[in-house]
């Protein structure tokens, strides 16, 4: 008989802490997963999910205007804002209860409440105790709004999916990958929409020429991109709007503000420091290769340990750490390398591998094709948005260092070509591979001339 009342007792069960509990229980340990808000996360309440499906209602608007160049007359089409909130939350609904079935039939004990940290081995739950033999925290992390005079008046992601009124005019501050989704998003239902960012381009870290490429479409789409832009002050008024003061002391109206400016580490109120956890920067918790804090029997994966913030990424983390754990394989260490993403802006983003400038600063001989093209569907929708590709190749060993598309179903291409980059795969493969026609993806095989 252990000590201890669970093997493993897990705070959080978002998709980092389903996965480890699930899998972790299945291996025959005995579970435990405290959730104090909703089942699945961030990603399945307040992230990824739906964000996509806020994306794809966006796409309507241009797809009825698409639609009149191949003969249909779409007339009085509206949006109904209560309709596509409350049927995304009926979905979203729909899926805890699918988390909670998922946790059950695994055997994974589900308790609901905020937990804290007692001691090394202990847990507390709404004045319950708990012990066992580890801990794993994965509380994921919060978004982060600077300190400005009128910060109370802005409303973050988390409040955006569940907005009473949708606004006629929204200012969106931030230049990360939130940021670019939310603006499109908004400017795709109807909203004038103004995106604010305190830098020279957005989504820094991504290649220049997506960067380039997304920002044209958007302002060619109509969004507002505004850059080296910082808010000074807002203002409430009487009758509910927002007045935003910028730097150059000229003032704004608009119906809301919406802070994407970055997201921390949730590790508040979990008692970690006092039991001796340390932290790193931004209070991120530090682990080690197996994801070991500095506390032996505390363990932390996905956005709270801040490496890469996806849902992908805590997942996998989960699956490696009870296998080092439990597994009766040979561990597998976490890869971080080559790990596609995307950014379901309007268009969308698909990336993996380098980019160019971190490739400039690695390798040598760095060749680079690209392709610029207008997709065959707007030939006759007459939307002139264009498809943007690029391969990063190492000169040397022909390797393909990265792979990046701005264009219709970016994401869901490049997933395929995450696969080839992790095999290795170099530009002559790349060449030798017959395309599939007619798609735009096909382009990625038929680039043959240096850039
Ligand atoms: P989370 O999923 O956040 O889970 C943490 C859980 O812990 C939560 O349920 C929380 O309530 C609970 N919790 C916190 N503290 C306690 C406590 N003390 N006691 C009990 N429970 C606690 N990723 C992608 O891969 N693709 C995307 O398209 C994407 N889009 C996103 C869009 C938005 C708007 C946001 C905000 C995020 C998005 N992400 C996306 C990121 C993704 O959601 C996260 O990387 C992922 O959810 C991290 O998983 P996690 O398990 O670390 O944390």
């Amino acid at each position: 008989m252990s000590e201890f009342d669970y093997d493993l007792f897990v705070i959080g069960a978002g998709s980092g802490g389903v996965r480890a509990s699930r899998m972790a229980a299945t291996s025959g340990a005995k579970v435990a997963v405290a959730e104090g808000r909703f089942l699945g996360g961030t990603c399945v309440n307040i992230g990824c999910v739906p964000k996509k499906l806020f994306v794809y209602g966006a796409h309507y608007s241009e797809d009825f205007e698409d639609a009149r160049g191949y003969g249909w007359t779409v007339e009085g089409a509206k949006f109904d804002w209560p309709t596509l909130r409350d049927n995304k939350t009926k979905e979203i609904e729909r899926l805890n209860g699918i988390y909670e079935n998922i946790l059950k039939n695994a055997g994974v004990e589900l308790i609901h409440g905020y937990a804290r940290v007692v001691d090394a081995n202990t847990v507390e739950v709404a004045g319950q105790t708990y012990t066992a033999e580890r801990i794993l925290v994965v509380p994921g992390a919060k978004p982060f709004v600077p300190d400005f005079p009128g910060k109370e008046h802005v409303i973050v992601s988390d409040h955006a999916f569940y907005l009473e009124t949708f606004p006629k005019k929204i200012v969106v501050v931030g230049g990360g990958y939130i940021a670019v989704e939310f603006a499109g998003i908004f400017h795709g239902l109807g909203a004038e929409t103004v995106q604010s960012y305190r830098g020279d381009l957005f989504l820094r870290g991504f290649d220049k020429d997506v960067r380039e490429t997304l920002r044209d479409e958007m302002l060619g789409k109509g969004i507002d991109l505004r850059f080296n832009s910082n808010v000074k002050k807002i203002d409430k008024e009487a009758d509910g709007s927002l007045t935003i003061t910028w730097a150059d002391d000229t003032t704004e109206s608009c119906d809301a503000v919406l802070y994407a400016t970055g997201r921390v580490p949730n590790t508040g109120n979990l008692g970690l420091e006092e039991v001796g956890v340390e932290m790193g920067k931004r209070g991120a918790i530090k682990v080690n290769d197996n994801f070991q804090s500095s506390v032996p029997s505390i363990y932390a994966l996905g956005d709270v340990i801040d490496r890469l913030q996806l849902t992908p990424v805590a997942l996998s983390e989960g699956m490696a750490l009870v296998n080092h754990l439990y597994g009766d394989k040979e561990p597998v260490a976490m890869d971080y390398e080559h790990i596609a993403t995307a950014v379901f802006s309007q268009p969308n983003i698909g990336t993996v591998g380098l980019t160019e400038e971190q490739a400039r600063e690695k390798y040598g001989n760095v060749v680079i094709f690209k392709s610029r093209f207008r997709h065959m569907k707007h030939t006759l929708s007459g939307r002139q948005e264009k498809t943007f590709m690029k391969l990063v190749v190492d000169g040397e060993t022909d390797k393909v260092l990265g792979c990046h598309m701005v264009g219709a179903d970016a994401g869901e291409i490049l997933q395929g070509l995450g696969v080839a980059l992790k095999a290795g795969a170099t530009k002559k493969i790349f060449d030798s591979t017959i395309g599939i026609h007619p798609t735009a993806a096909e382009e990625f095989v038929t680039m043959r001339t240096p850039a």
